[in-house]
């Protein structure tokens, strides 16, 4: 078998694989992207559920490298659908010339570092192997989808789909009896489409949860002409911002305010912010007396649309804090609920016993359903990480490494892995950010990297032990200062059995951990060993920043960052 020799092998064609690619053949080096799916665009690829969009407005939730793509581009809606996104996803790989160096339905089973060559070896499904300088991971976060499996489920005679592994071809709900098992995102924004089209839907709730309404709406040319006029500050502010998000947020507590003046401001906020209802007030995510306010003024206005009072006590979410746990973004979910053909089954009330031939039976009744849709979510953070096998120097996987939680230098690295990049990973802002603007920070952060290890004459790049434990302590106490963990949730693995209960994205906001990385790179890459020679062979350290670890948490940064995506 031949051994393809590239600089750069990224995994995963998403958003992130895109721009990292772009970033990389931009500094003239050979890239080559492998994807396990047949086509681009990650989560935009296989979430095509009806309803699916995104929850970041699409002018921030859109890449900013190129101003003539910014001004090309025209989006029909604030929050665009999936279609649209994915339509976006293909023009920038045409337009850029990026689809040549994707290889299609090539899944990297295994990775294994050579010390004596410093180069990864790696290893596909369709049999292919590379040999590669640098190895970017940017498998995504929610990429690695997970369904319970229930006694009786191979019983069951209908169909059975997940939100993440959507058919390509059109599903047809007409006359049909529906199950949605699932309210986080995915099943919030499917719910009232698909509830206009069944015959009969039925939504299986095990957790009530936060959301604010999207206020989607049609852009206009005169909104569309304004944005793109200043779209250079609209994205300095979503840089600058805790979250990303393309406005400041509140500076003062909610606390300060009176309840005349909250409430005020939570309207207005609750009319068009979105997400960004959280940062209305510096301290919601903060403090819980703050968090209070904020959530009561959510529950009332939750149960206001909901008709029916026995459907309201089980639908408004009372058992954790407001935006601990990710919120969402919906378009009418609530007032779903008012219609005759939907039903709602709480299965802390009523837990699913089994599957049957005929459909799903709970502990009062038996339901029928001819589809049954799976919106039970990911193995976030490090699901595809882990599914590979990536041994490092030494021979250790990464799986038995991070077997208690997740160990990184800025998120961007691990020790024992030279020249090993993460993109948007667990130690990073991730999914608590517009995932976009830190796609877009890592991707252009690891090409500097890169060339600057070329200018020093350096080929081995790898994170000190010191260096990832003071940054895991960091991304703690960061956590610690917020109400994130005070919830279960995705963020700390608590949504798969088994999973380490660690808080695994970086809290300390996108501005704060943008200065750390430059401040990273400006000190000779503090936290790393840049090596002449690769360590097997007696490489040396060349950067003054060699074994320190020294994270310096970011001075005024009280907003924590805010909780995204699906
Ligand atoms: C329904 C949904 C809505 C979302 N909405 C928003 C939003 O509004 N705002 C926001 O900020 N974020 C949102 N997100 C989060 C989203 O994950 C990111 O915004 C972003 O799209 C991730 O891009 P990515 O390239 O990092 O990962 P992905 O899009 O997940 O792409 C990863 C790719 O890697 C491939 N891959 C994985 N493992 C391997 C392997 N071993 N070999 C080869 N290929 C592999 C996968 O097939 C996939 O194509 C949403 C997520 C979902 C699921």
């Amino acid at each position: 078998m031949t051994m393809n020799e590239v600089d750069v092998i990224v995994v995963g064609a998403g958003f992130g694989g895109l721009r990292a690619l772009h970033a990389l053949r931009q500094l003239g080096k050979r890239v080559q992207v492998i994807e396990a799916s047949d086509d681009v665009g990650g989560v935009w690829y296989a979430n095509g559920y009806p309803g699916a969009r995104c929850d970041v407005e699409s002018y921030d939730y859109s890449y900013s490298f190129s101003p003539e793509l910014e001004q090309e581009w025209v989006w029909s809606e604030r929050y665009a659908t999936q279609p649209e996104i994915l339509r976006y996803i293909r023009h920038v790989v045409e337009r850029f010339g990026l689809r040549q160096h994707i290889r299609f339905e090539c899944r990297m089973e295994r990775a294994e570092y050579d010390e004596a060559a410093a180069r990864w070896r790696i290893t596909c499904s369709d049999g292919s192997q590379w040999s590669a300088q640098h190895l970017v991971m940017a498998v995504g976060q929610l990429s690695a989808p997970k369904a319970p499996t229930y006694p009786g489920q191979e019983l069951y005679a209908g169909q059975i789909i997940h939100s993440a592994l959507w058919p390509k071809e059109p599903v047809d709900f007409a006359g049909k009896r529906v199950a949605i098992i699932g309210t986080g995102s995915s099943g919030m924004q499917m719910t009232p489409v698909i509830a206009r089209q069944a015959a009969h839907l039925t939504v299986f709730q095990r957790t009530p949860n936060y959301s604010v309404p999207a206020s989607n709406a049609p852009v206009s040319p005169e909104e569309d002409r304004l944005v793109k006029a200043h779209y250079r500050q609209r994205r300095e502010q979503a840089w600058n911002s805790p979250t990303g998000l393309g406005f400041l947020p509140g500076k003062k507590s909610a606390l300060e305010a009176t309840p005349e003046e909250r409430e005020q401001v939570y309207e207005a906020a609750w009319h068009r912010l979105g997400y960004g209802f959280a940062l209305t007030y510096f301290d919601i995510l903060l403090n819980k007396q703050a968090n209070d306010t904020a959530a009561e003024f959510i529950r009332r206005k939750i149960a206001s649309v909901i008709d029916k009072p026995e459907l309201r006590d089980k639908l408004v979410p009372r058992d954790h804090a407001f935006a601990a746990r990710r919120p969402s973004v919906d378009s009418g979910y609530f007032q779903a609920f008012n219609r005759d053909n939907v039903e709602l089954a709480d299965v802390r009330e009523s837990p699913i016993v089994e599957f049957t031939e005929q459909g799903i039976r709970t502990t009062p009744k038996s339901h029928a359903f001819d589809l049954i849709i799976f919106a039970t979510g990911f193995d976030a953070f490090t699901g595809s990480l882990l599914k590979p096998e990536i041994i490092s120097r030494g021979g250790r996987s990464l799986r038995e490494k991070w077997a208690a939680g997740p160990v990184t230098q800025l998120g961007v690295g691990t020790h024992g892995f030279p020249n090993f990049f993460v993109l948007v990973g667990p130690g990073s802002p991730s999914l608590l950010s517009n995932v976009m603007v830190s796609i877009e920070e890592q991707s252009d952060w690891f090409a500097r990297m890169m060339v600057d290890m070329d200018r020093l004459g350096v080929v081995e790049a790898e994170v000190t032990e010191a260096a990832e434990q003071a940054w895991v302590a960091h991304v703690n106490a960061r956590a610690q200062e917020t109400l994130y963990p005070t919830a279960n949730s995705f963020y700390n693995g608590a949504e798969v059995p088994g999973k380490p209960r660690v808080f695994m994205p970086y809290s300390g906001g996108v501005r704060g951990y943008r200065r750390l990385l430059h401040k990273c790179a400006d000190s000779g890459y503090l936290g790393f060993e840049l090596r002449d020679k690769p360590l097997a062979q007696g490489g040396q350290a060349v950067n003054a920043g060699a074994g320190v670890a020294h994270v310096a948490p970011p001075q005024g940064e009280a907003e924590p960052a805010l909780p995204q995506a699906a």
